[in-house]
């Protein structure tokens, strides 16, 4: 068995990789060659087999799935932080929208050439569904994106629909936020833990955007495990991937510092209106019934249990411990 992973050097990618490493898959990974951390992954999994390539580069991306053909292909890349979309939002719509639009069009093409099925895995984002009109959000939720990652997103899970229309087995998941200790400080809950491990030790403040911000937030490696599921599953589907519940900024900070060690965690938080987003998603919460039901994924960790784990990371990393 042989897979091809797309982003391999994000959060998940990796955990994707070391999951289909242990079970004996042959792993391939597409790096490109100014990603800061390939040589780092490299470096740690000897195993993998990394090409370079480039997202923009469709001749080169047809080309990988034509000489790898992969018996699953996860396409996991692109830009993941809805922030920097505003900043960049047509490169945001070539790497996460065409890029995946591309990758299909490939799988189907060396597919209808061999033979062969590749199963592909769309990682698609719960911010599809932007300002949802229900909630919670599943896989009939309009798709109403508000932000340029949205939209890109949105794109690639049509396409990714467009293309199992026409005879390619591919899963769209839907994925709401998932966390780990391999998360960027981007992302508001890495910068929570690792400030409140940071301010245990020195002191200090932390300056966060609208704290009554909510998010269903999972464990990433639960995640990755849905993703496994869709790309085996014998029928390809949408499938939303969400723990069901949600939890606002200011809870997020109570626990982390508490975990730290620390009393009162608003002694610690200001607010800035410059980190408050114009346009941002209040509330995002899914319903993974269908996941449940037809691929019987569950999520494993509690919110607690993936702070505690992210604090304790980052307390032991500033000890020297990691
Ligand atoms: P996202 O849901 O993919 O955008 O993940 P983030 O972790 O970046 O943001 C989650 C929520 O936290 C959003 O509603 C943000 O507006 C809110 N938030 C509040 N303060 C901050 C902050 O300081 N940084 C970030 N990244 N998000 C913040």
């Amino acid at each position: 068995m042989r897979a091809l992973i797309t982003g391999i050097t994000g959060q998940d990618g990796g955990y994707l990789a070391e999951r289909l490493v242990t079970e004996g898959v042959e792993v391939h990974g597409m790096v490109h060659d100014a990603d800061p951390v390939a040589a780092d992954f490299a470096g740690r999994h000897p195993r993998v087999c990394l090409h370079v390539g480039d997202l923009a580069d469709h001749a080169g991306l047809a080309r990988l799935v034509r000489d790898i053909e992969p018996d699953e292909l996860y396409n996991l890349a692109g830009i993941s932080s809805v922030a920097y979309s505003w900043e960049h939002p047509i490169l945001t719509a070539e790497l996460i929208g065409v890029a995946a639009a591309v990758l299909f069009e490939s799988a189907r093409a060396v597919q209808e050439d061999t033979g062969r099925r590749i199963a592909c895995v769309q990682a698609s984002s719960a911010e599809i569904f932007g300002d949802a009109t229900m909630s919670p959000q599943d896989e009939t939720t309009p798709v109403r994106p508000v932000s340029p990652y949205g939209a890109a997103k949105a794109y690639a899970h049509d396409m990714a629909r467009v293309n199992r229309g026409a005879g390619l087995h591919v899963s769209s998941c839907i994925l709401f936020n998932h966390e780990s200790p391999r998360r960027p400080e981007t992302f508001v809950t890495r910068k929570i833990t690792s400030a409140a491990a940071r301010i245990s030790r020195e002191g200090g403040t932390l300056v966060l955007g609208n704290l009554e911000a909510r998010r269903d937030w999972g464990w990433a490696p639960d995640y990755v495990d849905a993703m496994i599921r869709a790309a085996r599953h014998p029928e390809p589907d949408d499938f939303v991937v969400a723990t069901g519940t949600t939890h606002t900024v200011a809870q997020l900070a109570e626990i982390a510092f508490r975990r730290a060690g620390i009393g009162d965690w608003r002694d610690h938080v200001t607010t800035d209106a410059d980190l408050i987003r114009t346009a941002d998603a209040a509330q995002q919460v899914g319903n993974a019934a269908k996941a449940r039901l037809e691929l019987g994924w569950a999520p494993t960790v509690t919110f607690t249990e993936i702070v505690h784990r992210m604090v304790d990371h980052d307390l032991a990393r500033l000890a020297g411990e990691i």
